[in-house]
């Protein structure tokens, strides 16, 4: 296992933005992760896990300590039992199940990363959730150097949040993840861009659904092709605000047009943050110097070419703050921000 010096990360990351890492290493076992640990703390380093650099933004001055590159790799299957390591790419996954005819994560198709970064957010699109289909969560605690497995209910899954992005964050580098998909089951088809995709089809397959999922993704640069450049961002860099009844009525009332609006729960309600930003007046192809929002997709800040992470900020407080005086919502960012 090598330890580098001043490894550049803006190459790791899609949004192709970030300074260097003081350190940088590779783990491809969970031996190699604990020698990592070891290393770090001999130096009193700060450790990130690294996976495939999708939800990220890297400060431009880089990062301080060392960055681990998670690369573990292997699918083992039980009947419906799937067992990966957290190194596999994502999409890859997804289509190994699928092919297979195993059901529970076709919607998922298309999103970039790692099998290991999934649970940390519990990605979601397209109607499902991998909150929906993880059994268990293999990850090592960094306090203790154990090996710990959470079940489902120990990982505090919700919308875009977990135990491992919250009250844990930090504190644990996940080494592999168990899902349970239905053999032969049948694909999810809740969201309007796939029933409206299938109206026409009786009984889509699981193929036809997740290929359709990254075809409705591609037309929005939500799904990474080399060379499309909507496609260097983190995604939706904004999550979808939840707010009070009593909030959403004085919004309702103020705008006089309707606003789209998601029961969430305990009589909450989330409202899309791509509409609040349209209404502030952020449009797709907004540009601020060198960052921007894409052609194709209201929620996803871009870099338009030599975006630094500064020129991302700075977009992001001018959305911030145009969405909180107009709604007075304030915005969460849904990327990690590194260093
Ligand atoms: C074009 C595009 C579309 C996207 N669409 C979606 C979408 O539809 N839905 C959605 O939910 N997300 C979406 N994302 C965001 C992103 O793809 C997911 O959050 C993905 O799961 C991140 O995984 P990653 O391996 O790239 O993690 P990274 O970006 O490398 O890391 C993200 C965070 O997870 C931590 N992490 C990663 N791996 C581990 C590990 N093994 N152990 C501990 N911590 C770890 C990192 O430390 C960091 O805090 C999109 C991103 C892009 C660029």
């Amino acid at each position: 296992m090598q330890f580098l010096e001043h490894v550049p990360l803006a190459p790791y990351t899609t949004f192709k933005i970030g300074g260097p890492a003081r350190w940088f290493a590779e783990a491809a076992t969970e031996a190699d992760i604990l020698k990592a640990v070891e290393f770090a703390r001999s130096r009193n380093l700060p450790l990130f896990p690294l996976g495939g650099g999708s939800n990220l933004l890297v400060a431009d001055a880089g990062f301080p300590g060392l960055v681990l590159h998670i690369a573990l790799k292997g699918i083992e299957q039980e009947k419906e039992i799937f067992t990966v390591s957290a190194g596999e790419n994502w999409d890859c996954f997804v289509s190994h199940a699928v092919e297979r005819d195993f059901a529970g994560i076709e919607c998922l198709a298309g999103i970039p990363g790692t099998v290991g970064g999934t649970p940390i957010q519990n990605v979601g699109a397209y109607g499902q959730e991998v909150s929906e289909t993880v059994v268990s969560v293999r990850a090592l605690n960094l306090a203790t150097l154990e090996f710990e497995e959470f079940a489902n209910a120990a990982c505090g899954f919700s919308y875009r949040r977990s135990i491992f992005n919250s009250t844990e964050r930090g504190k644990y580098i996940v080494t592999r993840v168990t899902y349970a998909l239905r053999e032969s089951g049948q694909p999810k088809i809740a969201y309007a861009d796939l029933k409206r995709h299938f109206q026409n089809s009786a009984t889509p397959s699981l193929r036809e659904v997740s290929d359709a999922v990254r075809t409705i993704r591609r037309s929005k640069g939500m799904y990474i092709v080399a060379g499309d450049p909507d496609c260097r961002s983190a995604g939706s860099f904004f999550k979808n605000p939840i707010v009070s009844a009593e909030q959403y009525v004085r919004i309702a009332a103020q705008e006089e047009i309707e606003v789209p609006h998601y029961m969430a729960a305990d009589g909450a309600v989330k409202i899309p943050a791509a509409w609040l930003l349209e209404r502030a007046g952020f449009h797709k192809g907004y540009a601020l110097g060198e960052a921007g929002i894409s052609t194709r997709h209201t929620l996803a800040l871009v870099n338009r070419g030599a975006a630094k992470a500064a020129d991302i900020f700075a977009l992001r407080d001018r959305i911030t703050a145009e969405v909180e005086s107009r709604f007075g919502i304030r915005l969460d960012p849904e990327p990690v921000l590194v260093g």
